[in-house]
C-alpha cells in the first residue's frame, strides 16, 4: 500500500503529512476555561501518546483560557501542539490564530449566509456574493495565520454544511468536499498552504465517499494538503471503536490520511489506544508486536487460548514482530500469512516453532515451547 503524498504541514513542533507518521490526536471535554482540569486532562493524554489536542474555543475568553492553558504545559515541558476548534465566529477564529498552533473551522458557519429568505433557491448572483463575502473574511483570517505561523484545519462536517453549499449540493458527500475546496482555491490565491482538511460524518459509509470524492477532486486540482480523518459521534465500547476502525481503517487501507482521531463519549485518553490500534492495523505506523493467532478448532491439540496470552505476556515489548499462534500444522503455517515468528500445534500437547514459513523446532513439549519460542527470537533478533 503507497502512502497518497502530501505536503508537510507544521503544527507546532510537529509535521502532518510528508513523510511523518500518522499522526493522533485527541480533544478536551472539559470547559476550556477549567485550565486546571484541562491541563490535567491533556497531561492524561499526553502520557496516553496524544500527539496534538484540541480545545473547544467557543470566544474570546477561551482563547485567552488556551493561551494560560499552554503557557502551563510549557511550564511542567509539556510541547504538545494546540488546536482551536472554532464554529461560529470568525473574528474568534483570527483571535485564536495569533496563539494557537492550529485553528480548526468549519466552512459551514465561517460566515453568517448574507440570504435571508431561504424559502427560494440560491441564484448565482447570491451564491457568489456570499462567496465574496466569505472570501474577504477568510483571507483576513489566513493574513493573521501566515503572521503568526498558524496551521488552519478545514474541517467540513456533515452535519453542519452551510445554507449556500446545501442548497446547491444537498446534504452529499459533493457538498461536503465543494465546501472545502472552495476555500482551498482561496488559499492558493493567497499562497497559503499549512492546511489539514477533514471531512467528517456520523455515517461511516458517506464519510469514507466523501473523502475519496475529496482526493480525487484535489488530485485534479493538484492540491495536495493532508487529510485528518474520523468519524464523528462514533458513541463508546464496542459500536464506538468498530465504527472508528471501519471509517478510518478503511482510508488508511488505501493510503489516505495523515492524522486521526477517535471520537468516543468516553475519557478522550481513551480514544488513543484504539487509534493507534487503528494504526496498526493498517500497517500504517507500527507502535506494537503484532499477533496472529486463529480461533482454533477441532483439529487443535492443546490449549490454544491460554498459549496466546502467554505468548503475548512475554512477546509484547517486541515492537514490529509478527508472531503466530496457529492450532495445527495442516493449515496453521500456510494461514499465519507473513507472521516473523510461529508457535503451530503438532499433535497432542506438541508444538512446533517456526521462523518464517521454515519450521526449526518440532514437536516440543507445550510446557516448554513459549520459552523456546523466545529463545529462537532472541537468538535471530540479535543477529539480525
Ligand atoms: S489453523 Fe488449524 S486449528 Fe486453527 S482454525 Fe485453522 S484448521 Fe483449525
Amino acid at each position: 500500500m503507497e502512502r497518497r503524498q502530501t505536503i508537510e504541514v507544521r503544527v507546532g513542533n510537529i509535521g502532518i503529512g510528508g513523510s511523518n507518521p500518522v499522526r493522533v490526536q485527541t480533544m478536551t471535554n472539559t470547559d476550556t476555561n477549567d485550565i486546571e482540569g484541562s491541563v490535567e486532562q491533556i497531561k492524561r493524554c499526553v502520557a496516553a501518546g496524544a500527539e496534538i489536542i484540541r480545545l473547544t474555543t467557543q470566544g474570546e475568553r477561551e482563547v485567552n483560557s488556551v493561551a494560560e492553558i499552554k503557557r502551563r504545559l510549557a511550564a511542567d515541558g509539556i510541547a504538545v501542539p494546540l488546536v482551536a476548534d472554532v464554529h461560529f465566529s470568525s473574528s474568534v477564529a483570527l483571535k485564536a490564530a495569533c496563539v494557537v498552533d492550529k485553528v480548526r473551522i468549519n466552512p459551514g458557519n465561517f460566515i453568517k449566509p448574507i440570504k435571508k429568505d431561504f424559502t427560494t433557491d440560491y441564484t448565482d448572483e447570491e451564491f457568489e456574493q456570499e462567496r465574496l463575502v466569505l472570501r474577504e473574511r477568510f483571507v483576513e483570517f489566513l493574513d493573521v495565520c501566515k503572521k503568526h505561523r498558524t496551521a488552519v484545519r478545514i474541517g467540513v462536517n456533515h452535519g453542519s454544511l452551510g445554507e449556500r453549499m446545501m442548497n446547491r449540493y444537498g446534504d452529499t458527500p459533493m457538498g461536503m468536499a465543494e465546501s472545502c475546496l472552495e476555500l482551498l482555491r482561496m488559499c492558493r490565491q493567497e499562497n497559503f498552504d499549512q492546511i489539514v482538511i477533514s471531512l467528517k460524518a456520523s455515517n461511516t459509509v458517506l464519510m469514507i465517499e466523501a473523502v475519496k470524492l475529496l482526493v480525487e477532486k484535489m488530485d485534479a486540482e493538484d492540491f495536495h494538503f493532508p487529510l485528518h480523518l474520523g468519524v464523528t459521534e462514533a458513541g463508546c465500547d464496542e459500536d464506538g471503536r468498530i465504527k472508528s476502525a471501519v471509517g478510518i481503517g478503511s482510508l488508511l487501507a488505501v493510503g489516505i490520511g495523515d492524522t486521526i482521531r477517535v471520537s468516543l463519549s468516553e475519557p478522550p485518553e481513551a480514544e488513543i489506544p484504539v487509534a493507534f490500534g487503528i494504526l496498526q492495523s493498517t500497517r500504517s505506523r507500527i507502535t506494537k508486536t503484532e499477533y496472529i493467532s486463529c480461533p482454533s478448532c477441532g483439529r487443535t491439540l492443546f490449549d490454544l487460548q491460554t498459549a496466546v496470552r502467554r505468548v503475548r505476556e512475554r512477546t509484547s515489548h517486541l515492537v514490529g514482530l509478527k508472531i503466530a499462534v496457529m492450532g495445527c500444522i495442516v493449515n496453521g503455517p500456510g494461514e499465519m500469512a507473513d507472521a516473523d515468528y510461529g508457535y503451530v500445534g503438532a499433535g497432542k500437547g506438541k508444538i512446533s516453532l517456526y521462523k518464517g514459513k521454515t519450521c526449526v523446532e518440532r514437536n516440543i513439549p507445550e510446557d516448554e515451547a513459549v520459552d523456546k519460542l523466545l529463545a529462537l527470537i532472541d537468538r535471530y533478533e540479535k543477529h539480525s
